[in-house]
């Protein structure tokens, strides 16, 4: 039969991709291969992490997936065999694919960060996977005394989600501005620019006077290395040594794509981005933050949409028939204050190797009334109902 489809990884790009590649067909046997019954989700992490939202809403399980007719494995996928078509799970196990789709997320480059491995991550969270991380650096910063200093260490991009560290230096600036008042937050920066600046620094000034203050990349904010026996965050700049670090590392592909051969030097995996099927490897798609997406940026709404464009390319290659060329959507808000959002949503098309952004796309204006904060804030929970709905409930 030519119908097995494995899925590794049940985030939102491999999860969409499941239950869209058994809706199309009814008949295709589709396995999910994911090591967590329950999958946490990093978007509104950022809210958790300053006390403003419970992990529980975070949560989901994969009950409906199951209850769709997809087969799902609680393993984690340990091996590929490109020439077999199998992959190999932790406990031993073998699954036959026709097609493999891979929607790993990220993992760390740990070799790009001296000094920070997993066990560094204990002392010094990147809460950059959701879970327990995420509760980590709560608990840190419910810990620290007033007057403390919060850095945050942000990567140079592609990195998962290039806003949401600001995002999260915003919400921390809340948390710190309503409990301990006379704190700031530290941003050491590998980059001079980010998504969305204007409308962050505009946000700062109003919500949080001087709390947040940012070293960038020109200024030696490029943290190079970290000592975690003493808290220390070494820059080009200098070093320091806050009460809280929150150390975002450089990211690369999640690693079965390494062991699967689809990653390429730059840690990431080259896609033909009509059916995101490996330019290394035959029959291996990857999707999500794993894929070398060009100018789309690495989102969940991102890999749900890319999850679901390689599901309707499967179906159309296995019939024989040429697959439609995609058109994404990315949305991304942020969340800087209760009641207080803005957006900024693209369009993307396959253009080469790589998506690149198309026409249609909008931005929240930097000036705008706060009844327009208030309802892209409230858009924003709107958004994330509908996501975690669609690929999970
Ligand atoms: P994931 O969702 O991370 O899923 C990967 C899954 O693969 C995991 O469940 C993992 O357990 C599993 N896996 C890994 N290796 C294996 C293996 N060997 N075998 C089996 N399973 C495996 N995006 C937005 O669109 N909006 C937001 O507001 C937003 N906010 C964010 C805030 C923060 C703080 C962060 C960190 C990210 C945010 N993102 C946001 C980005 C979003 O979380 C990611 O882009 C998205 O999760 C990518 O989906 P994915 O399927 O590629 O990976």
């Amino acid at each position: 039969s030519a119908g097995r489809i494995v899925v590794v990884g049940g985030g939102f790009g491999g999860a969409a991709c499941a239950r869209a590649l058994k809706r199309a067909q009814a008949g295709l046997q589709v396995m999910l291969i994911e090591p967590n019954k329950t999958f946490t989700s990093c978007p509104f992490s950022n809210e958790v992490i300053a006390g403003l939202r419970e992990i529980e809403a975070q949560q989901f399980g994969y009950d409906r997936l199951a209850a769709e007719g997809i087969t799902v494995a609680a393993q984690a996928a340990t091996a590929v065999d490109a020439q077999k078509r199998s992959v190999t799970a932790a406990d031993g196990a073998t699954f036959a694919y026709d097609r493999l789709v891979l929607s790993p997320g990220i993992d760390f480059h740990f070799e790009a960060l001296p000094g920070y491995d997993d066990a560094a991550s204990e002392k010094m969270p990147h809460a950059w996977k959701a879970g327990a991380q995420t509760l980590l650096l709560r608990r840190q910063l419910q810990a620290m005394a007033d007057g403390g200093t919060v850095a945050i260490a942000i990567p140079a991009n592609p990195s998962r989600c290039p806003p949401a560290p600001y995002e999260r230096a915003s919400l921390i600036a809340h948390y710190l501005k309503t409990n301990k008042p006379r704190s700031k937050v530290l941003i050491l920066d590998a980059k001079d620019n980010f998504s969305q600046q204007r409308l962050f620094e505009k946000a700062w000034k109003e919500l949080y006077g001087d709390t947040i203050e940012r070293v960038a990349l020109s200024q030696g904010g490029r943290v190079t290395s970290v000592d975690p026996a003493t808290r220390t965050i070494i820059t080009e700049f200098g070093n320091y040594t806050p009460d809280v670090a929150n150390v975002i590392p450089p990211q690369r592909a999640g690693r079965i794509a390494e062991i699967a051969g689809v990653a390429d030097h730059t840690g990431w995996c080259p896609i033909d981005p009509v059916t995101f099927e490996s330019k290394l490897v035959k029959n291996i798609h990857v999707i999500g933050d794993a894929c070398l997406g060009g100018g789309i940026p690495k989102s969940a709404s991102a890999a749900s949409g890319q999850g679901k464009a390689c599901a309707a390319a499967i179906v159309a290659l296995l019939a024989g028939r040429a697959p439609e060329t995609p058109r994404l959507t990315g949305v991304c808000y942020n969340t800087v204050a209760p009641g207080y959002g803005f957006l900024l949503a693209g369009n993307y098309q396959p253009k080469g190797d790589i998506f690149a952004e198309v026409e249609g796309g909008a931005t929240s204006p930097v000036d705008a009334p706060r009844e327009l904060r208030a309802r892209e804030a409230t858009e924003a929970e709107r958004w994330f109902q509908i996501i975690t709905a669609d690929t999970f409930g």
